[in-house]
């Protein structure tokens, strides 16, 4: 069985040809996926129907996702989705929306995919990272969760703007199919959103990261740092292993120099963990004079006994940063009554776990 949504252009090309088709198949075949959504191939009304008889007979399908849950703030700008996999696995993605800059603009329109079923990573506040690793999703499968959204969003006249990959799972722990997700998205033949409106958030896979500075992409990086010294980083991500806080510094200054990209340090504040003034002030020290940007995410109470810190102490931290020039912002806090934060959803549904906010 091969997911219609697994090739890229050319690979589709290569296809129709095989199978005895004109090239300009692929094209109807790359146009009705992108632009139409549809859920079988019978539905790709586009190719004659003895060339659909074909592909399902050869084996080919298109994505077998399946929404099982889906809750919406109540501001309406967040979405989440618990989808089901075709071994019956669930994942999350979320919708963050934004209004329009301009009075008669698009909202902007993210999609936040997840890259495994669970984490290896194992990082001590994360809902993913405590129920464990599963297994790998495939590149359709991830892109499968941005075409589920674009759908829903087309049906209301609106469209993808931005891509983050910030759900369950570590990208660069499936480094090939995250590869082949993002040339699948940013193809002008494939789903064709910006390099640029796409976000990788990694825990800091050195070698990977210097792989991904090589792949003549321009994809925003985000490094999730949590901390400014190895005793607490090992703390709160206990695979940190050998990758220092200065080796991670180091491998977003490579990847800034290669790519032309800044890179993002993503900070979750946790209170009374790493959100102190002494911190926040080791922090800046690391930080100031090398153009690096922090976000600040205070905590979405999940796994343990973590709490988020009061706004005021956010505020501070921020501060501390901002006057020592370290370019800072404050995520926006979204979703949260919707558990919106990484892992949390399934966490809920499964009842693996017990949520504490409940
Ligand atoms: N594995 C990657 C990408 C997925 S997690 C990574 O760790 O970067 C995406 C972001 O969400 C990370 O910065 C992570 O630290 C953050 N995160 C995870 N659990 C969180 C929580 N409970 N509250 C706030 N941020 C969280
Ligand atoms: Fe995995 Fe990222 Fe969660 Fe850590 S924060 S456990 S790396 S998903």
């Amino acid at each position: 069985m091969t997911d219609l949504y697994r090739l890229l252009p050319e690979e589709m090309e290569q296809m129709v040809i095989e199978l005895g088709q004109p090239r300009y198949r692929a094209d109807q075949i790359l146009f009705s996926l992108y632009y139409k959504f549809p859920k079988t191939i019978s539905e790709i009304k586009q190719l004659p129907g003895a060339f659909r008889d074909t592909l399902v007979d050869k084996g080919f399908t298109i994505g077998s996702t399946q929404e099982t849950h889906r809750i919406t703030s109540e501001d309406g700008e967040t979405t989440k989705l618990l989808l089901s996999l075709e071994d019956k696995v669930p994942v999350e993605s979320v919708l963050m929306q934004y209004p329009p800059k301009k009075l008669f603009g698009h909202p902007r329109s993210t999609i936040c995919v997840s890259t495994q079923v669970g984490c290896a990573m194992g990082c001590v506040f994360c809902a993913t990272g405590q129920m464990g690793f599963d297994r790998n999703m495939k590149a359709e499968e991830i892109v499968g969760q941005v075409i589920h959204f674009a759908k829903i969003l087309s049906d209301k006249g609106q469209h993808v703007t931005n891509i983050v990959f910030m759900g369950m799972g570590e990208p660069l722990a499936n480094y090939s199919e995250t590869i082949r997700a993002v040339q699948l998205l940013t193809h002008p033949r494939g789903f064709g959103i910006g390099q640029r409106s796409i976000t990788i958030s990694t825990i800091g896979i050195i070698s990977s990261i210097d792989k991904l500075a090589e792949e003549n992409l321009q994809i925003g990086l985000a490094i999730s740092l949590h901390s400014p010294n190895d005793k607490l980083r090992q703390w709160l991500v206990p695979t940190a292993g050998e990758n220092s806080v200065r080796d991670l510094i180091d491998a977003g200054q490579r990847y800034f120099l290669k790519t032309g990209r800044r890179v993002t340090f993503e900070y979750a504040l946790i209170q009374g963990i790493n959100d102190s003034v002494e911190i926040a002030k080791e922090l800046a020290l690391l930080l100031k004079n090398n153009g690096s940007h922090v976000n600040l995410i205070p905590l979405n109470p999940t796994a343990g006994d973590f709490e988020r810190p009061a706004r005021k102490n956010v505020i501070e931290f921020e501060r501390i940063l901002y006057n020592s020039g370290v370019n800072c912002t404050v995520r926006v806090e979204k979703g949260t009554e919707i558990s919106a934060a990484c892992g949390q959803l399934r966490t809920d549904v499964l009842g693996k776990y017990n949520n504490k906010r409940e």
